[in-house]
């Protein structure tokens, strides 16, 4: 049971660094390997614990050797893992990433587990969700058990943070019920419609979800920053400047730090100076949880 509760995926990253991609049917040497817990459910979960939260994760894991490490890893980051179930006879969800040497990414995501994440196992977790007072979640498990959760999670009163990833476009009740959106640029043009080619376009597409019922929108604009849109209201805020080595996670971190700093009782503009400074620590370092910084190594 904790303050904070994070409902979505858990994976391992299989990483792979090639000098160039294979093509069709050819097979390459990679120049190393690692294997780095992942999945946006699980690295904000971690994002939230490393930045000073209180936080338990609901989701699941195969019956696999991967399995057993990401738990491990989740209870070794201090997060309350008794709503992590394990999934017999399904593989552990993985991210087969494979990266060449200017940085392109190739990324095969198998969803295993997180695809056994039902409405019913989340109402399995309701005293989880009942003993909280912020909900987070992303679009990496079905649609209908995020769709049930946030609807859960507003009837009882909590706050609901939404980060819809991968972009999906959503439907209007799902969206009623978010308090909190955090899209990237893309996310933000899928499920708004709009197309967004400057901040104005931004602004309005934010106001059009808000029109819809969302709260309140910050959009992540990569190293431009982000985006504070509320009714009536908006507010960019820049990027810290650091020579970015791998993005991975950025976003992760950066919600993490929303998150945690709300459930403090800080502001909106508060948190946002947290979230900008763990994602900017982020982007310096390889891989997903890997690269998600400590607070004590937050200069904000
Ligand atoms: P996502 O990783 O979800 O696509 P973004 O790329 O928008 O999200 O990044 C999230 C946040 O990470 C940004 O709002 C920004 O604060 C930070 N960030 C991303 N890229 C950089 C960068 N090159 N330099 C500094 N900060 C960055």
């Amino acid at each position: 049971m904790a303050e904070i509760v994070v409902i979505g995926s858990i994976n391992m990253d299989l990483v792979s660094s090639v000098e160039r991609m294979p093509k069709l049917g050819q097979t390459v040497l990679g120049k190393s390997f690692k294997q780095i817990p992942g999945g946006k459910g699980a690295n904000q979960a971690v994002a939230i614990s490393r930045l000073g939260g209180d936080v338990a994760m609901i989701g699941k894991v195969g019956g696999d050797s991967f399995g057993a490490e990401l738990v491990e890893a989740l209870v070794k980051d201090g997060i309350d893992v008794s709503g992590v179930a394990v999934e017999d006879g399904v593989p552990t969800g993985i991210a087969a990433i494979t990266v060449d040497e200017t940085g392109s990414n190739c990324i095969i995501v198998n969803s295993g587990a997180n695809f056994k994440v039902s409405s019913d196992y989340i109402d399995t977790n309701i005293e989880i969700i009942k003993s909280s007072s912020f909900v987070v979640a992303q679009l990496e498990i079905p649609d209908n058990a995020v769709m049930h959760a946030l609807a859960l999670a507003k009837s009882l009163g909590k706050y609901t943070i939404l980060n819809p990833a991968p972009a999906k476009e959503l439907d209007e009740e799902t969206i009623r019920n978010v308090d909190l959106l955090i899209p990237n640029e893309t996310e933000l043009e899928i499920t708004s419609g709009m197309k967004i080619e400057n901040m104005e376009d931004a602004v309005a597409a934010a106001e059009r979800l808000i029109a819809m019922g969302v709260k309140e929108i910050i959009v992540t604009l990569g190293e431009k920053g982000s985006l504070h849109v509320k009714e009536g209201f908006h507010k960019k805020y820049d990027a810290k400047k650091v020579k970015a080595l791998d993005t991975t996670a950025a976003g992760d971190s950066f919600i993490g730090g929303i998150a945690a700093a709300l459930s403090k009782g800080k502001s909106i503009e508060e948190a946002i100076g947290l979230a900008t400074s763990a994602a900017a620590v982020a982007v310096t370092r390889e891989g997903a949880q890997s690269s998600i910084p400590y607070i004590n190594e937050i200069e904000v």
